[in-house]
């Protein structure tokens, strides 16, 4: 069975990007023809922002892969056919095999697949493969909050409510989030709330709001505990909510009476007297939200720094309240699902534990497979690239919906570990950096052309429908998982091609898991079903979870958890020799590594390359004129971008963009230092310098 679908003059689908996952409805009958235009979908309200508008034009792109390619004997990549190029991987899985064992084969995934897909994907490392080193670029995104949110409130969902919830806001805490660029859609719920936002850029966001708290960074912990401690200074705490519905507030508070706000001003640059504001700000308000972004996840201290929000949200009394909470905006599109059913390095389908027996056990049945067959927990994400083709790392590597040639930290290095590779598989819809140093390139289908379903910020699963067939010679991921789990000896039936059925295996793999999806089908979604996870399949229909804590939070004992955190600096500090902080982060144009949104003429004339944010006198310190070209170069590896003098940027830090390759890659800088407990890398926070570049 294939997921080609029956084409359709129109249809109702989402939008391939973000984590927003905005309602769109596709027109046309060839992918040159197709128009997209919003639908009154709940969280976008008839607004997308350009990439949504422009999505089609990927459909189009002129280098769009279309047929498999193998490397030759000449170390060219020329065309083959899918026997010849399934065959070429199978023969090279097995040599490696053969000779290294079972985990020298790898796999690397995306948080933009679909829920079957990455269902099937992880299905087929654990079994097809019998290899623990599953990984995916979600790593990169949300995995900090993922840990954070799992440890204090017993589940990790994004969002812990409908988006739609925030129209009600009076004040919102966004930290590190810049969701005017990233999300634009999401901005008219806002409209009512008045916003704090923290970031050292004076992003779009930060114009808009009513406080821009502007640290420097790396010191995002200090100025959570900077807040807590205002909190309890001035007796702003919710005294019965913590008594009530949380535990371990007092080691959490002892820590946060340490970080006055002078200190923390000393630290991060945030006047005390602003700091002050902020927390009043919060706790007056009747309706508060704290949602957190990337700018404070991306660190080696991500999940701590994580944990200081949600400590001054409990402290609050936020989280588990109709009208309040606290929550964290996701990135990709499929950021929420991708991580809960299985192509995560230590999870099982249904958001279980890998080394928790019992879902060992009721995941090996669904597979039909001996629980002790089942790998145990691999590598994270950059611990699994950085061992490529070493001694006891993987000699092949099988990438699906990724480019961490250009989206992992230290992408120097990381592409050399690529190049050392046995055997290097992509499989993708257009020539990534990634693919393009591949030994086989399978074409697949991209989200125009394919069913399936995505879980989008806020726990609500939806429907990816299909409006065209696929060109020819491109089959879906889940043909490819079929055929090549076949190769490999494994029966067919086990991994289905049409994304229904492999639906209803999830359903029934997560069945009883944190992130239970048992009671949700395509009949119901396509009946125009509203539903949010846990889901289970009760007698009658059980109606998803929209808002999640109301009673009681995800722990045993109901409670939520403070976490005792304290304030550590970043893996690099400024010097001498690297005086500026560097941070990356998104534009509005593009998406992720850029490797669709660089194909659309209109996102790639809007920002066409890499550009440096520097504040005019830091700029004239190193030499550098508006318009010309800069070199940013740290301890790891150096890029060139084209200056922007930008006079609301600190004078101790400057920014880049990370969806450019080559030269302007901003991962060559980037530091891959890793959070401890999460494994998300240090991507908004190193030391460089910064010279001018030739013209
Ligand atoms: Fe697509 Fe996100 Fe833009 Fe909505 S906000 S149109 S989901 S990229």
């Amino acid at each position: 069975m294939s997921d080609a679908p029956a084409p359709a003059r129109e249809v109702n689908t989402h939008c391939p990007y973000c984590s927003l996952q905005c309602g769109t409805r596709l027109r046309g009958d060839s992918p040159v023809e197709v128009t997209v235009r919003p639908t009154d979908f709940p969280v976008n309200r008839g607004r997308l922002c350009q990439k949504g508008w422009t999505a089609a034009e990927v459909l189009n792109a002129a280098d769009r892969l279309s047929r498999p390619l193998v490397r030759g004997a000449n170390g060219q990549l020329e065309e083959a056919s899918w026997d010849t190029a399934l065959d070429t991987v199978a023969a090279g899985v097995r040599r490696i095999r053969a000779t290294h064992g079972q985990d020298a084969v790898a796999v690397f995934g995306g948080g933009g697949l679909t829920n079957e897909k990455a269902y099937l994907l992880g299905k087929f490392a654990r079994v097809a493969l019998r290899t623990s080193h599953i990984d995916y670029n979600g790593r990169f995104c949300m995995s900090s909050a993922a840990a954070a949110g799992n440890a204090a409130f017993g589940l990790d969902r994004g969002l812990p409510f409908p988006v739609t919830d925030l129209r009600t806001a009076q004040t919102v805490l966004l930290a590190g989030a810049n969701v005017a660029e990233t999300m634009p859609p999401l901005m008219p719920h806002l409209d009512r709330a008045e916003l704090i936002v923290m970031d050292p850029r004076r992003t779009a966001t930060a114009q808009r709001a009513a406080l821009h708290l502007q640290p420097t960074p790396g010191t995002d912990l200090a100025l959570a505990l900077g807040l807590l401690h205002v909190a309890l200074a001035e007796g702003l705490v919710d005294q019965d909510y913590v008594r009530g519905r949380t535990r371990g507030f007092d080691p959490a508070a002892q820590r946060a009476m340490a970080w006055w706000p002078e200190r923390v001003e000393e630290i991060s640059g945030v006047p005390a007297s602003a700091q002050r504001r902020a927390v009043r700000m919060l706790a007056r308000s009747r309706n508060t939200y704290v949602l957190t972004g990337r700018g404070v996840e991306q660190h080696s201290t991500g999940t701590d720094t994580v944990a200081g929000f949600i400590n001054l949200a409990l402290a609050l009394g936020l989280p588990g309240r109709v009208g309040s909470g606290y929550g964290c905006l996701t990135g990709q599109g499929n950021g929420q699902g991708g991580r809960e059913h299985g192509q995560k390095a230590d999870q099982l389908p249904g958001y279980r534990s890998i080394t928790d027996p019992a879902a060992r056990a009721h995941t090996a049945r669904v597979w039909g497979v001996p629980p002790d067959e089942l790998p145990g927990p691999g590598r994270s994400a950059y611990e699994l690239l950085d061992a490529l083709g070493t001694a006891h790392g993987p000699q092949g590597l099988l990438v699906f919906g990724s480019n961490p040639a250009v989206s992992a930290p230290h992408a120097g290095h990381v592409t050399a570990r690529l190049a050392s590779l046995d055997l290097l598989v992509v499989a993708d819809f257009v020539p990534s950096e990634t693919a393009r140093m591949a030994d086989v390139v399978l074409p697949v289908t991209q989200w125009a052309e394919e069913e399936g379903t995505l879980t989008n910020l806020e726990g609500r699963v939806l429907r990816r429908r299909a409006l065209l067939s696929p060109p020819p010679e491109v089959r879906s991921d889940l043909q490819v998982l079929h055929d090549l789990a076949v190769r490999l000896g494994e029966p067919g039936d086990r991994y289905p091609a049409d994304p229904r059925e492999v639906f209803d295996e999830l359903r029934a793999a997560s069945r009883g898991g944190r992130a239970d999806y048992s009671g949700i089908s395509y009949e119901r979604l396509d009946a125009g079903e509203v539903l949010h996870w846990p889901c289970p399949d009760t007698q009658g229909a059980h109606p998803g979870t929209p808002r999640l804590f109301l009673d009681r939070f995800a722990h045993p004992d109901g409670r939520a958890r403070f976490a005792e955190v304290d304030h550590r600096g970043p893996a690099e500090e400024i010097s001498p020799a690297y005086p500026f902080y560097a941070t990356t982060g998104r534009v509005l144009a593009h998406y992720q590594s850029g490797a669709q949104t660089r194909r659309v003429r209109q996102l790639n004339e809007a920002v066409p390359e890499p550009f440096l944010e520097i504040h005019p006198d830091s700029a004239a310190r190193c030499g550098l004129a508006e318009r010309g070209l800069a070199v940013v170069s740290s301890a790891r590896g150096t890029m060139t971008a084209r200056v922007r003098l930008d006079p609301t940027m600190r004078l101790d830090t400057v920014f880049v963009p990370f969806h450019f390759p080559g030269d302007g890659r901003a991962n060559q800088f980037t530091h891959p230092a890793l959070d401890p407990r999460s494994g998300m890398p240090e991507f908004k926070v190193c030391a460089v310098r910064i010279t001018p570049g030739g013209e």
